[in-house]
C-alpha cells in the first residue's frame, strides 16, 4: 500500500465516508499548501495528546488540570440536581449554545435500536454515575425525536424509575419528529427544555 492508498484507507474509516469521498479528501490535501497540512497534522496530534474522556459525563474534552473532569463537570456553579442524558458529545455543545440549561450532563454514546441497527448506550456507566449523585432530583432525557431516540427514552424512563424517587422528564414538543438534537437551533432547544414533560 503506498502513501496515498494508506491515507485514503484511513479516511474511509471515518463515519459516513466511502472510498470515493476518502479519495477526494486526499486530493484536497494534496492541493493545499504545506502550511495547511502542517496545521492539520498538529491539530490532530494536539487532540490526541490533550483531549481525554471526562470521568463524569464521558465526553471527550480537555480536562481540568487537577481533576479528571471536563470544564462543565468541574464547574461548581452548575447544579447537581439536574442531569441531562444526551446521545453524543456534540449534543452538549448544542445545548450549551442555547444557554438554557445549567445542570450536569451524561453522554449515552448512542441509542438502543428498534430498527435492526446495532444499538448501544452506556448503561453500566450511567448506573455508576447515578450511584454517586446524591443531590440529584431530576433526570432529563434529551434524545433525538427519532424512533430509536424515543424507544431509548421509554426504556430509560422505565429503568431509571425502578425504586427511585427521582423525577424523569423528556424534552417537550418543539423538536420536530425525526430530528436529531445536534441540528436543533438554540430557540427550539430552549423551548423544548422549558416544555419538558
Ligand atoms: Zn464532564
Amino acid at each position: 500500500m503506498n502513501e496515498l492508498e494508506k491515507l485514503t484507507e484511513l479516511f474511509t474509516q471515518f463515519p459516513g465516508i466511502g472510498p470515493r469521498q476518502a479519495r477526494r479528501f486526499v486530493f484536497f490535501l494534496l492541493r493545499q499548501n504545506a502550511g495547511y497540512r502542517s496545521t492539520l497534522v498538529h491539530a490532530i496530534s494536539d487532540v490526541a495528546e490533550h483531549a481525554q474522556q471526562c470521568t463524569h459525563c464521558l465526553r471527550y474534552a480537555r480536562l481540568h488540570a487537577q481533576k479528571p473532569l471536563c470544564n462543565l463537570c468541574a464547574d461548581s456553579s452548575r447544579t447537581e440536581e439536574e442531569l441531562m442524558l444526551v446521545e453524543k458529545d456534540t449534543d452538549i455543545d448544542q445545548m450549551e449554545k442555547s444557554g438554557a440549561y445549567s445542570g450536569k450532563y451524561f453522554v449515552l454514546g448512542g441509542t438502543l435500536s428498534l430498527t435492526g441497527k446495532k444499538g448501544f448506550i452506556r448503561e453500566q456507566e450511567l448506573v455508576k454515575r447515578l450511584e454517586g449523585a446524591s443531590e440529584l432530583s431530576e433526570i432529563i432525557l434529551a434524545l433525538s425525536a427519532t424512533t430509536d431516540g424515543e424507544y431509548t427514552s421509554d426504556y430509560l424512563t422505565t429503568k431509571l424509575s425502578e425504586g427511585k424517587d427521582i423525577k424523569i422528564s423528556t424534552l417537550g414538543r418543539g423538536l420536530s419528529t425525526g430530528s436529531e438534537l445536534e441540528y436543533a437551533d438554540a430557540t427550539t432547544l430552549k423551548q423544548a427544555l422549558k416544555n419538558r414533560v
